[in-house]
């Protein structure tokens, strides 16, 4: 009997506790943590350096409301400014949230309705965000939709050709996550860049999953030589404490006013004290070019190990958000992989998503990979027995 609503396909798991890359369970069985708390926990469980941020900020106050002058908000806006293009930033809790926002700011300062999102993209399950989500099986049931959203085939350039300047935002994520660990080609993010000027339509990426160094860079789109209007952060930002963030270019800000816009919990305290050690741990140079370098280790091991196994089709991400696509549904291999003491995710229904912590150690990588290819050595057994 459960008091909950049964929204969550829940894996038979309870953990007692975490810390870095390893969970423990109630029966003290351990897991190596391949999801992080669905790229939320960057430094891994429990960093010493975010506990002990927040630790200060709870002894201080905990809410005061944004009633009040924030300083805190102004370190960590003044890091994520100095981390992206923007010059602006809103705080909100969540993902879905951040581009709400997004939406409502693109929508004022265009005096445009129409928002032009992606095919297998995924921004959210708040009413907005869900309608602009591209996949109907998030939608369904739930209809109607906002109506101002329309869907392209992703990295499909010449589909872009279409829009006229009716549209007041393009949003996308620069690798889709949710969607199967897609990471956009240089030539369709130029293609949309230039989109936008064309029409006369504001760029939102949406960094929920890509950003705070998941892909080796602050934000995802930084491989890509953009700078965008607007960018959206939550997930990683808060190491686990639930923040989101909106990031504006200058001619933006003016657009919300007193009023406008708002959130109770948005950039509450703790959370900052949360989102600002992390930045700081994560955001600088000598710590990317390691998050690149395991990344690059990683995908290395899993092609040679396993990159031509007949059930893969093959390996792709950036940074440490890296897909394994297969030639079948993935939920039994993950299922398994867990039962071997490592927790992976799936990403569409044929793609085995990894998310390392993107301090994980050389060590750990090793023994993931050790777990994945005993796995796929006995899976090909199976399928060749058939
Ligand atoms: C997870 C995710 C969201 C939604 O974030 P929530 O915090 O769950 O609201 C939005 N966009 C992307 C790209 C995501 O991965």
């Amino acid at each position: 009997m459960s008091y909950l609503f049964p929204t969550y396909a829940r894996w038979d798991v309870t953990v007692k506790e975490a810390k870095g890359s390893w969970l423990t369970d109630e029966n003290d069985k351990k897991y190596l943590d391949f999801v992080t708390g669905i790229a939320v926990c960057n430094l891994g469980h429990a960093d010493d350096d975010v506990m002990q941020a927040v630790g200060e900020q709870l002894t201080k106050y905990w809410h005061t409301s944004n009633l009040f002058q924030q300083p805190i908000q102004e370190d960590v806006a003044k890091l994520l400014v100095e981390n992206s293009d923007g010059e602006a930033v809103f705080f909100c809790n969540s993902g879905a949230e951040a581009n709400e926002a997004a939406i409502k700011l693109a929508r004022k300062h265009t005096g445009k309705t129409k928002i032009v999102t992606f095919l297998q993209s995924f921004h959210g399950r708040t009413f907005a965000t869900m309608s602009a989500t591209g996949q109907e099986k998030i939608q369904q049931g739930f209809g109607p939709l906002l109506e101002t959203f329309t869907y392209l085939p992703y990295n499909d350039v010449a589909a872009l050709d279409v829009l006229e300047d009716d549209v007041a935002a393009i949003m996308l994520e620069v690798v889709q996550g949710e969607g199967g660990v897609i990471p956009a080609e240089q030539e369709f993010i130029d293609k949309v860049n230039e989109t936008c000027k064309r029409i006369g339509a504001l760029l939102i990426i949406d960094e929920v999953q890509t950003g705070i160094g998941r892909t080796g860079k602050p934000f995802g789109y930084q491989h890509y030589g953009l700078s965008p209007d607007i960018v959206t952060s939550a997930k990683g930002l808060g190491s686990g404490l639930p923040v989101g963030a909106m990031i504006g270019k200058a001619p933006l800000i003016e657009t919300f006013q007193p009023g406008s816009h708002g959130s109770t919990f948005g950039g509450n305290p703790i959370a900052m004290a949360a989102a600002k050690a992390t930045m700081k741990k994560i955001l600088n140079d000598d710590f990317l070019k390691e998050v690149e370098e395991k990344s690059s280790y990683l995908v290395d091991k899993l092609v040679q190990k396993i990159g031509n196994h007949p059930l893969v089709n093959g390996i792709r991400g950036k940074g440490l958000l890296i897909g394994i696509e297969c030639k079948e549904q993935v939920g039994m291999l993950i299922d398994q992989l867990r039962e071997q003491q490592l927790l992976v995710l799936s990403a569409g229904p044929n793609v085995i998503r990894l998310l390392p912590p993107l301090n994980v150690s050389y060590e750990e990588i090793d023994i993931a990979v050790g777990i994945i290819d005993k796995l796929f050595s006995t899976a090909k057994e199976t399928a060749s027995a058939q």
